[in-house]
């Protein structure tokens, strides 16, 4: 998701009726380094939009995947998280906390896949999990 604006026309294009709800959550995803779920999502936002479902949000997240505006990603179980950014990237995720965090491919990169496991094939997303306990659970002793 790049702009508010450009999600928006596309939305727009798709027939998809934007509400002030919709924005709200659309509005919310925008930027969000958070990775966070559709009742994570909820719960933040029923404090200014009190009549707010929880359909209305897992719907609106559901439209967005469509349009590849956001990524769901498959971290836990029975439970989708959602990243606004869906260039290619890694994630890691904190068993202590539950953060996700991201982990970006530099083109010279301290994480590589060889080229022979990736050459002939046409890479669209990445959903590779890092999994283990965050420095500051460490830290803190919350594992
Ligand atoms: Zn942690
Ligand atoms: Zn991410």
């Amino acid at each position: 998701m790049q702009s508010f604006e450009k999600t928006i026309d596309k939305l727009r294009r798709e027939g998809f009726k934007l509400t002030l709800q919709r924005m709200a959550v659309i509005k919310y995803m925008l930027g969000n380094r958070e990775h966070p779920s559709a009742l994570a999502i909820h719960r933040e936002l029923k404090r200014r939009y009190r009549s707010l479902s929880f359909s209305t949000v897992y719907n609106t997240l559901n439209v967005l995947g469509q349009i590849d505006e956001v990524q769901p990603l498959h971290i836990m179980d029975g439970q989708l998280n959602y990243d606004p950014n869906t260039e290619p990237h890694f994630h890691f995720y904190c068993n202590g906390c539950g953060t996700i965090h991201d982990i970006f491919m530099d083109e010279h990169g301290e994480i590589r896949v060889p080229e022979k496991e990736i050459e002939g094939h046409a890479i669209d997303s990445c959903q590779v999990v890092f999994r283990g306990t965050c420095r500051n659970c460490l830290q803190e002793g919350n594992f």
